[in-house]
């Protein structure tokens, strides 16, 4: 379809045409009552022909303002939002096991969506939030930075309350990679950079070979001075991930929260990322929020999440054969994997 602006051309001259019947017929009618001459209907009708070219940008330009407006908004509801309270009493972490003891969570201070956890992540080791959608995974991960505060219950690393840790340190304790990959118009290098500033080229080199995503860089038009356009074109899904992957590896944080990707990668982006993350998890104490089960089956325990509680806790073989939530999930991912195996054929 052909756009003027952001107007489809069908629909600009189908406003053109009814003005310009509405002017004709109106002017007709004039001329026929006799208050209208024929030769003072012509610059009318030349008029009402060009209205729409003129109206049509006012609007759009009204629908800037108002979508401006709205963003405005936003921007100054972020700005009043007050920041967690620092600690007046500092902790230290000694170690950094991570330990939710009895944790509950309401977003507005009623409606638990979080209820009585329980949880012990040991370092070195791989923990995976699984469950339903809305089941309260991404809530419990993000309670870990502080982006919200428990409503009742605490959460410690290495003993420490969070809330008496000041937040740069504890922020600085972990990497998180999300779903949706922040990439900024910059070079490779410096959007690599941003897990550890001042990184020698060589540290981030060495990062990226570990997140399997070198050879792509060295690919690129200018290798690691190439600046990423925007939506960082020229990587694929899979190497935008990477590329966050060799950032958290930089890093170096011994704590790692990662929400695993939902869009299904090919199945040689899916190993390289998944080699790329064996390494970022070495040594590490990491949690994995994962959609797709047959990626944490090496998981040291696997925590299924359903309704903002605790249902199941186990390695993938025990809940297999516990037959329970866990089990029925991986079947129907199961059935689904054959099903799209045999569509792709
Ligand atoms: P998914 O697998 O779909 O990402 P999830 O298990 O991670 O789901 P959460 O995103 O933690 O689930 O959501 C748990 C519940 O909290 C849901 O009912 C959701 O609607 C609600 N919720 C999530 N974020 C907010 C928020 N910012 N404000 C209020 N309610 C929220």
């Amino acid at each position: 379809m052909y756009f003027v602006g952001r107007i489809p051309i069908a629909r600009l001259l189908a406003s053109e045409m009814t003005i310009f019947g509405v002017v004709m017929v109106s002017g007709l009618l004039f001329v026929r009552s006799g208050s209208l001459s024929m030769g003072d209907l012509i610059p009318f009708l030349v008029v009402g022909i060009g209205m729409p070219t003129s109206i049509v940008p006012a609007i759009h330009g009204s629908q800037g303002l108002r979508k401006g407006r709205l963003s405005a908004g936003n921007v100054e509801n972020l700005l009043n939002r007050k920041p967690l309270p620092e600690p007046l009493q500092f902790q230290t972490m000694n170690g950094y096991q991570i330990s939710f003891n009895d944790v509950s969570f309401a977003y507005d201070g009623q409606n638990m969506v979080l209820k009585n956890i329980n949880l012990t992540c040991e370092p070195g080791t791989v923990t995976a939030l699984v469950g339903p959608s809305g089941a309260g995974k991404s809530t419990l991960a993000n309670l870990l930075p502080r982006f919200y505060d428990v409503t009742a219950g605490s959460i410690s690393i290495g003993g420490a309350d969070i809330r008496s840790i000041p937040s740069n340190r504890l922020l600085s304790s972990m990497s998180l990679v999300f779903q949706d990959v922040v990439l900024l118009r910059d070079t490779v290098a410096e959007n690599i950079r941003i897990g550890k500033s001042g990184a020698t080229l060589a540290e981030i080199k060495d990062a990226a070979q570990a997140a399997q995503i070198h050879h792509v860089i060295e690919q690129l038009p200018n290798g690691y001075d190439t600046v990423l356009g925007s939506g960082s074109s020229g990587l694929s899904g899979g190497e935008r991930q990477r590329l966050t992957i060799a950032r958290a590896i930089l890093s170096g944080a011994p704590i790692v929260i990662l929400d695993e990707a939902t869009a299904s990668l090919d199945p040689d982006s899916e190993l390289a990322v998944q080699q790329a993350l064996s390494k970022l998890a070495s040594g590490k104490t990491m949690i994995v929020i994962a959609h797709r089960l047959h990626t944490i089956q090496e998981a040291d325990q696997i925590i299924v999440i359903d309704d903002g509680q605790i249902v199941e806790t186990g390695k993938h073989k025990e809940l297999i054969i516990a037959n329970g939530l866990y089990s029925r999930m991986w079947n129907s991912q199961q059935k689904n994997q054959n099903r799209y195996d045999k569509e792709i054929i």
